[in-house]
């Protein structure tokens, strides 16, 4: 027997409809690529998502084609997010940070039909052009002003089309729920890229527990200032889950260096900010060169961190200096992307002050409508006993099924599980600890060294900015590990300091080999430390212990 209760379709459309008639007057507040500030509203991006909606349609898009975007985070770019899926379109966030032939890769295998751009990647979008086969207008995110000077077929300009439209009498269209409401494409350290299509069932329900005060707890009362980018999983989802509650948006559009963040951290009263540790540590850097700056007078509230694995040093640092809480998720692009969130459960709440930090360093706990499995190289499910480690494998309605196009094959398993590549544990409370990512896993005489503890350990040691710690061959032991390290601008470490810091807190056998000290890490585009790069620069390095042992 079936329910008698009404069956709406979970549309994307629906979060804008309901930010706009319940706060119609909560900001949305975007620093420019100029560097201006601009101010609008929930009823305003409503009303311009439409205004595009109607231009889109003006240009030949139909319910099902790929809009591409290159852009940064603003007012134009959430317009987009609900003008295009809103209007049955599937919106493509193209990551700019990526190599330009990966760019062109991945708006021909998507078939975008428009690039939308900010007018900073004009020398971009012109020399990719002539390789787009798909695309039929190339649209500049700005206004006439600001018009850049490119060679382009068919250049269109932002404000002139959105403002040729008008939002009056256009009712958004309704449609299946499980329509490809968005695309974004995985950074492909090895091989190409592959394609995430999200729906709009996927999204909202992703979303509705986006919210839920066990995970991020965001409410009409927040102000968010979204630092992680609209391109990266769908800025997390939170563009999405923001409008749900009403809440203020702040972006800070390609500004991320640390002043820029700090100042509309300041100046826009930011309760909660989300981002990568990258992005962090360039806030970090920021306040070490400006000790006359109070981070507590900000008022921050949370910080919102994943993507890479957080540090004690980070940890520590935002709740001294900030007096904020720290929320670490776990996630991927094929996750849309949350997949755990690590809130404190009561009982850790009492626990004294060390024991609870060992939890809060955990990428986090399950949430509602993620299944998470662990499982040995043959396939043996592992213990949720904080110990036992093993693949990580994830189920749920907004985990990935397959990549467009069918590319790669079926990344589940018979059960469903999609296969994440990472390596985990997981606790009898259900939190989940990452190793490793399967690929860079450092394997010591058969045994697994975990490179996110010795990594996060490091980050600790007095003069470390960041810690990279990779396999290399040895002789006796197959892998060892070599500990690469930046240091803070300013201030003295040596080797030994690094090596007597971690004694303390690591396995001896866990001890790198080796530190050397370099003046910059390569970063995927996304923010993570790129360690298939210094794997390979690194092949034929010598450890001091494999020429004792030959
Ligand atoms: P990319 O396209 O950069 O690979 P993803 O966001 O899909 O982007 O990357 C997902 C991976 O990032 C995960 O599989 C995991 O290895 C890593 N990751 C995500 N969150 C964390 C975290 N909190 N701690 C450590 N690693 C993380």
């Amino acid at each position: 027997m079936l329910g008698l209760m009404q069956d709406r379709p979970l549309l994307i459309s629906s979060l804008v409809e309901h930010a706009a008639t319940f706060h119609p007057d909560t900001e949305i507040v975007s620093r420019l690529p100029e560097g201006t500030v601009h101010r609008t509203n929930w009823r305003g991006i409503r009303d311009r998502a439409k205004q595009v909606a109607k231009a889109l349609g003006a240009l030949g898009v139909r319910p099902g084609d790929r809009v591409g975007t290159l852009a940064w985070n603003s007012h134009r770019h959430l317009e987009l997010y609900y003008g295009v899926s809103g209007m049955g379109a599937v919106l493509h966030t193209v990551n700019p940070r990526l190599f330009p032939e990966q760019i062109d890769y991945i708006i021909n295998h998507a078939e975008d039909s428009v690039l939308m751009f900010d007018a900073m990647f004009a020398p971009l979008v012109e020399k990719l052009a002539p390789k787009l086969q798909s695309v039929k207008a190339f649209v500049a995110m700005t206004d006439r002003a600001h018009m850049p000077a490119a060679n382009l077929p068919n250049l269109l300009c932002f404000e002139d089309i959105v403002n040729a439209q008008d939002a009056a009498g256009y009712a958004w269209p309704e449609f299946d729920e499980r329509s490809a409401s968005s695309l974004c494409y995985t950074s492909g350290t090895t091989g190409n890229p592959k394609g995430v299509l999200y729906s709009h069932r996927s999204t909202v329900l992703h979303s509705l527990m986006e919210l839920a005060p066990d995970t991020f707890g965001i409410s009409s009362t927040e102000t968010l200032l979204l630092v992680v980018p609209m391109f990266h999983a769908n800025g997390w989802g939170t563009p999405y889950a923001a409008a749900m509650v009403g809440a203020k948006m702040v972006f800070p559009g390609p500004h991320l260096d640390g002043h820029s963040v700090y100042t509309l951290m300041r100046d826009e009263k930011v309760t909660f900010s989300q981002g990568v540790p990258t992005v962090w540590m360039l806030l970090f850097q920021y306040l070490d060169a400006h000790p006359e700056l109070d981070a507590r007078a900000l008022g921050i509230k949370r910080i919102g961190i994943g993507g890479a694995a957080l540090s004690r040093a980070m940890l520590e640092r935002f709740e001294r200096d900030f007096g904020a809480e720290v929320v670490q998720g776990w996630g991927m692009t094929e996750t849309s992307p949350i997949g755990a969130i690590n809130t404190l459960l009561d009982k850790h709440k009492r626990m004294p002050g060390e024991d609870q930090l060992r939890i809060k360093l955990k990428q986090g706990r399950g949430v509602w409508g993620v299944d998470l499995k662990i499982i040995d190289d043959e396939g043996r499910v592992q213990p949720w006993d904080g110990k036992a480690f093993g693949h990580l494998y994830v189920r749920g309605p907004w985990i990935a099924s397959g990549y467009y196009r069918g590319e790669g094959g079926s990344p589940l398993d018979g059960e469903g599980y999609f296969r994440t590549g990472d390596i985990a544990t997981i606790d009898s409370d259900g939190f989940l600890q990452l190793v490793d990512r399967a690929k860079d896993v450092i394997k010591s005489g058969g045994e697994w060294i975990s490179s996110i503890d010795v990594e996060n350990a490091a980050m600790g040691c007095p003069g470390v900015a960041e810690a990279c710690i990779i396999g290399v061959s040895h002789p006796t032991w197959q892998e060892r590990p070599l500990l690469l390290i930046v240091g803070r601008p300013g201030q003295e470490v040596t080797r030994e300091d690094v090596l007597e810091f971690l004694g303390k807190r690591i396995a001896k056998w866990w001890l790198p080999d080796e530190v050397l000290f370099v003046p910059e890490l390569p970063h995927t585009a996304t923010g993570k430390l790129l360690k298939m790069k210094l794997r390979e620069q690194y092949r034929d390095y010598v450890l001091p212990t494999a020429v004792a042992a030959t």
